[in-house]
């Protein structure tokens, strides 16, 4: 059996993210997790750089412009103040792992799946496959079974295009005349290298291979011939409402599982590291507001119901709407609201520039039925 003040499970962005900000504390912390060090996921997280986080120095990508295209007109969103950043989870990874093999009060331990969590007089036991571990509080990021009303699913290739990337635009949302609300994302990379991703925001889960000729015929047209670096599919759940607190006290849930992502983007990164923020000053005894539970989150969270609505139920109309956002906002307001930043003033503006009655009936909608 082994004793530490703190358990962390999942070695993943929220997991990871949380232990760095403890590092070479007083706190005894356990990192469990059931992969293994050398197999992980790869991931490129994207974002504006609207929040001081400790990874600044991981970022290996930096746009000052990106696009939002609709019927192939293309709307600029000037990210001059806040550039799109981008940090690979590869380069996360090695520059947490070194950092804890090098702390004092650090343990992490692959291939060890937190299997079940039991209640004690002073803390929490947890039941892995090869050891029992007894710790005072759990912060646990393990994936949960979220009910959400549409999904984010996703299928992105990373490539080398044969000709330069540097006339590649880069674009947050080119959208497709599906009838679902469907997209495709183009990060180009310093290195020539560039990020294709096709994106659906669906109530049914589509597999890669439903995704593949799509996005193969789009690299054709766009971009044109290049060789494959690699693959990655993704389903996010995208849900307004809060997963319900852990029914054990001392054990809270951190990252996806806690509902950080942001509902109607998919965006989690930044929330994660806002959240990490919070439990690690929480842990310390320090004083402050969990970033999620504020009133402004909670008013994001309702138009972000709303916006789903829309997405589910009209989303040729949903298209309009962003589109809408785009044109009629200032780009630091929709960079803050996007981003899960936004002030009142930010919030109040987008509002009023939403097209009036569709965003009424579904607020109605909204406040009548409560089921998305
Ligand atoms: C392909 C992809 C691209 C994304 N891109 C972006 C982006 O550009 N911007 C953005 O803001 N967000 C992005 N996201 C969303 C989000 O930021 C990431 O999914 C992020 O990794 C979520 O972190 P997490 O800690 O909640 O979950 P994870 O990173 O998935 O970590 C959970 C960890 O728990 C481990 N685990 C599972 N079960 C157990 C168990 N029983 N015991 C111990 N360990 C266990 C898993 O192995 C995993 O390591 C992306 C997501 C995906 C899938």
């Amino acid at each position: 059996m082994k004793k530490y003040d703190i358990a962390i499970i999942g070695a993943g962005c929220s997991g990871l993210s949380l232990a760095h900000r403890l590092l070479n504390s007083n706190i005894n912390v356990c990192i469990l997790e059931s992969g293994n060090r050398e197999n992980r996921i790869r991931k490129t997280w994207s974002y504006w750089d609207i929040y001081q986080h400790p990874f600044a120095s991981l970022e290996s990508n930096s746009l000052n412009n990106i696009y939002c295209i609709n019927n192939s007109l293309p709307i600029k969103l000037n990210c001059d103040k806040h550039n799109y950043k981008s940090i690979d989870s590869q380069q996360f990874d090695k520059y947490i792992f070194e950092k804890i093999d090098a702390s004092e009060n650090i343990d992490i331990f692959f291939n060890a799946p937190a299997d079940d969590l039991i209640a004690e007089d002073k803390g929490i036991q947890i039941k892995s496959s090869n050891n029992i571990y007894r710790v005072k509080e759990v912060y646990d990021s393990r994936p949960d079974n979220i009910d959400a009303p549409m999904y984010q699913v996703f299928l992105g290739y990373y490539i080398n295009p044969i000709s330069s990337t540097d006339k590649i635009m880069p674009r947050l949302m080119d959208f497709t005349q599906d009838k679902e609300f469907s997209f495709y994302y183009v990060i180009p990379f310093k290195d020539n290298s560039c990020l294709v991703e096709y994106t659906f925001f669906t109530p049914t889960i589509h597999t890669s291979d439903e995704l593949k000729k799509t996005l193969d015929s789009y690299i054709e047209d766009t971009i044109g011939q290049y060789n494959l670096i690699r693959s990655e599919y993704g389903v996010i759940p995208m849900t307004p409402k809060l997963p319900a607190l852990d029914s054990l006290k001392n054990v809270h849930k951190i990252g996806i599982r806690s509902g950080a992502t942001r509902a109607s983007t998919g965006y989690t990164f930044l929330n994660i590291q806002k959240q990490s923020e919070f439990f690690a000053k929480k842990i310390r005894g320090i004083n402050s507001k969990n970033p999620l539970l504020t009133i402004k989150a909670k008013v994001l969270r309702k138009m972000d119901g709303i916006l789903l609505r829309i997405i589910k139920n009209e989303p040729k109309q949903a298209k309009h709407i962003i589109f809408k956002m785009f044109t009629s906002n200032n780009h630091q307001t929709i960079i803050r609201f996007l981003s899960d930043i936004p002030s009142i003033f930010d919030i109040l503006r987008i509002i009023i520039n939403m097209p009036k009655i569709i965003f009424i009936k579904y607020a109605i909608k909204s406040l009548i039925n409560r089921k998305i």
